[in-house]
């Protein structure tokens, strides 16, 4: 190779670093949506509703300080969210333009992922197509709901088996923010059913942290009921928390466990169709949205 070429080759090579993050900057800019601070929210805490992290929100932003505290009033821009690959199976009554709608991506960029199905040809159901990475809008953050607010003087009370200063809930599983299917009504096969909890993704044998302390309630496989291995805990002020389709159980029944513990390992266990934690708050039993605790 002369030198003329190893230039050309430089310039080629930097042209297309150039275009790529032209691209993926564009996607995230135009995915960008901005929320107004309310008072009591944290940085992090709009992250997890916002399915960002911490780090994506301050680069987004970057006349914040350091602190976790914002002021209330002012408005974020929350940075799109980018999404993994994946695989698609094609369903009933579906096409490309109703899946790429779906995943956040424009007909033209579905099917060069599929080149397949360039020029119009019909996608079958139980077809399975490529889904490629992408930049979605950040989640709508709510502001946080009035059970939440009744739910924290509870969340700060001194906890027997841990520091005082663990009331507050650890995100399940630490770097892996991906909610793939969020808590309520949600469609699977055709079928409209509530969905008590939310799904985070993550690879098989992540590990999965207690959110809270807590005493282990149930520590098994529950294949009756789709859950596949599953802990249960039960929290000292009434809240309890599932953690389901684990691929191996560390904690047994009775045991206390310490927030931030390992309690299990992502999986694909029961009624799952990828390595994901499914994770279920509830107060009494009564289901409640997770990402409202956070
Ligand atoms: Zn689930």
């Amino acid at each position: 190779m002369n030198l003329f070429h190893r230039v050309s080759r430089a310039v080629r090579l930097t042209a297309v670093a150039a275009l790529i993050s032209a691209s993926v900057l564009g996607g995230a800019a135009l995915a960008a949506t901005s929320y107004r601070v309310k008072s009591g929210d944290t940085l992090s805490g709009i992250a997890v509703r916002a399915g960002v992290t911490v780090a994506q929100l301050r680069a987004a932003n970057p006349a914040l300080r350091d602190a976790d505290s914002v002021q209330a009033g002012r408005v974020l821009t929350l940075p799109g969210r980018v999404l993994p690959a994946t695989r698609y199976r094609v369903k009933e009554g579906e096409n490309l333009t109703v899946i790429a709608q779906r995943v956040g991506l424009t007909l033209t960029q579905l099917v060069r992922a599929n080149p397949n199905y360039a020029g119009g040809k019909p996608v079958w159901v139980g077809a399975v197509i490529q889904i490629p990475a992408r930049t979605v809008a950040a989640r709508p953050v709510a502001a946080r709901t009035g059970t939440t607010a009744t739910v924290r003087p509870a969340a700060i009370r001194v906890d027997p088996v841990a520091p005082a200063s663990s009331g507050a809930w650890l995100w399940p599983i630490a770097g892996h923010r991906f909610v793939s299917s969020d808590y309520g009504s949600r469609v699977i096969d055709g079928v409209r059913e509530l969905h008590y909890g939310i799904d985070i993704v993550a690879p098989t044998g992540t590990l999965v942290r207690a959110a809270r302390s807590g005493r282990v309630l149930e520590s098994r496989p529950d294949f009756d009921r789709g859950w596949g291995w599953t802990v249960v805990m039960q929290h000292p002020d009434g809240w309890i928390t599932r953690y389901a389709h684990l691929s191996a159980n560390l904690v047994k029944q009775g045991e206390l466990v310490v927030r931030g513990q390992p309690v299990g390992k992502v999986g694909n266990t029961g009624r799952s169709t990828g390595p994901h934690l499914h994770f279920g708050t509830y107060l009494r039993w009564v289901p409640r949205n997770p990402l409202s605790l956070y």
